[in-house]
């Protein structure tokens, strides 16, 4: 039995390790000149390292701790130190906040019996809190969710909210790729028998398993489509895709003289344009500056987004001046084959997985219960390659 995979993310590669392993012969196409999707290590001329896109692994994504132990590797842990806020030129630790876990609890709690509302911002604004304390909620669920609040729907936000509170006292972010992500998605592709086929764009897929490039057009028993629907709106479908719009989540990574945050530690989230920031792994002198919502939509489109940021970063945390060395943007809100960070399920759907069409079946972070992560995105291989072991048994 042979099968197409269309793009060679994690979705794509584990889709692919996994019906190679079931005897199939497996063909990866992927149309960026190199795979991994939006998960992939980048380095400064100089060498330092960050992540541009998937970083962080919860401590309950056990798909993706599972594929580590497969290649024997041990995910990474890092003592970033407290986080500290910045938030109207105040800047506050994290432990300097005491009220701010219990109105968390009852922003949780509330849930069980909330009223129905439209998006999660209704929700937010149902709250009486002091303004510090709306902005600190709002930040952190905005960075969880990687856009503005009324661009996420309640009742499936509601849905995902008990997804991690069936958590074993998970923790979120726990770890990170251990030597970056890009080794483990080179590791993924390593175990086929074919290469993954980089720079090869699908135009056109049939229900009869008819793939159309621009240069070849060929015919498999199944094909694995994993781009989001935003990206597959430019290839001919028998099928309509819902309307899932992608969020707008992009990084800046900043190379800095020397780790001017140490010793009170880079997490940091500030009112500013750089929402949020971290430092790259391995303590080397280069802070993540993660923007979502208007914040990021605003840095892609300014003249200068690197200046932007550092004026937000300077003007707030002043002992970061005359430290910037240079600073490289990763767009994904404009890269043609992601055209966002990850999935929103937006106010008014109700989302529902599509069933396949004909030979054609459906993968990706966007199909997952853990839509957003690279949990997700395994989770989507493991139940695409038994929903095509259903069909052709
Ligand atoms: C800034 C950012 C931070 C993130 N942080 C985290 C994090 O900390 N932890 C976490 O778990 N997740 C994180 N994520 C989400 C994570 O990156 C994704 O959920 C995951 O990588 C999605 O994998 P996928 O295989 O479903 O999709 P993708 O990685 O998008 O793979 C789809 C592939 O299809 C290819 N493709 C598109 N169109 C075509 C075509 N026409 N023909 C052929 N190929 C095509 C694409 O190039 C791509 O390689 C983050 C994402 C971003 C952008």
């Amino acid at each position: 039995m042979t099968a197409t995979i269309v793009g060679a993310g994690f979705a794509g590669l584990r889709s692919a390790m996994l019906l190679n392993r079931a005897g199939w012969s497996v063909r990866v196409v992927e149309a960026r000149s190199r795979i991994g999707g939006r998960a992939w290590t980048e380095r400064f001329g100089t060498g330092e390292e960050y992540e541009s896109g998937a970083e962080w692994i919860d401590a309950d994504h056990y798909r993706v701790l599972r594929l580590l132990e497969e290649f024997g590797l041990t995910p990474a842990v890092e003592d970033l130190g407290p986080r500290r806020f910045s938030y109207l030129g105040e800047t506050i630790g994290e432990d300097e906040w005491p009220g701010f876990p219990t109105i968390e609890d009852q922003f949780f709690d509330g849930l069980s019996n909330a009223p129905t509302v439209r998006t999660l911002q209704d929700y937010v604004a149902k709250f009486p809190l002091s303004p510090r304390d709306r902005w600190r909620l709002t930040t952190e669920l905005m960075s969880d969710e990687g856009d503005s609040l009324d661009r996420i729907g309640f009742a499936e936000w509601r849905k995902t909210v008990a997804l991690y509170e069936a958590r074993e006292g998970g923790e979120v972010s726990a770890w990170r790729f251990p030597g970056g992500v890009t080794r483990i998605l080179e590791a993924m592709a390593a175990t086929l028998p074919q290469p993954p086929e980089t720079r090869v764009t699908v135009r056109r897929i049939d229900a009869d398993g008819t793939v159309t490039t621009d240069e070849d057009t060929w015919q498999s028993d199944a094909v694995i489509v994993t781009p989001p629907p935003a990206v597959l709106a430019s290839i001919e479908l028998p099928v309509a895709m819902p309307a899932l719009p992608m969020s707008r989540t992009v990084k800046l990574a900043i190379r800095y003289e020397r780790a001017w945050w140490h010793p009170a530690g880079g997490r940091l989230q500030t009112d500013g344009p750089a929402t949020q920031l971290w430092p790259a792994a391995g303590g080397i002198p280069v802070l993540i500056a993660y923007l979502y919502g208007d914040d990021a939509e605003a840095t892609v489109q300014a003249e200068d987004p690197g200046a932007r940021v550092r004026e937000g970063i300077e003007s707030r945390l002043p002992e970061s001046r005359g430290l910037w060395i240079e600073a490289k943007l990763i767009d994904w809100i404009h890269d043609p084959f992601a055209l966002g960070g990850f999935s929103l399920r937006p106010p008014d759907l109700e989302f529902r997985l599509l069933p396949p069409a004909g030979r054609i079946h459906w993968a990706g972070e966007w199909t997952a219960d853990w839509f957003g992560f690279v949990e997700g995105a395994l989770e989507s291989a493991e139940r695409v390659t038994a929903e095509i072991a259903a069909r052709t048994a």
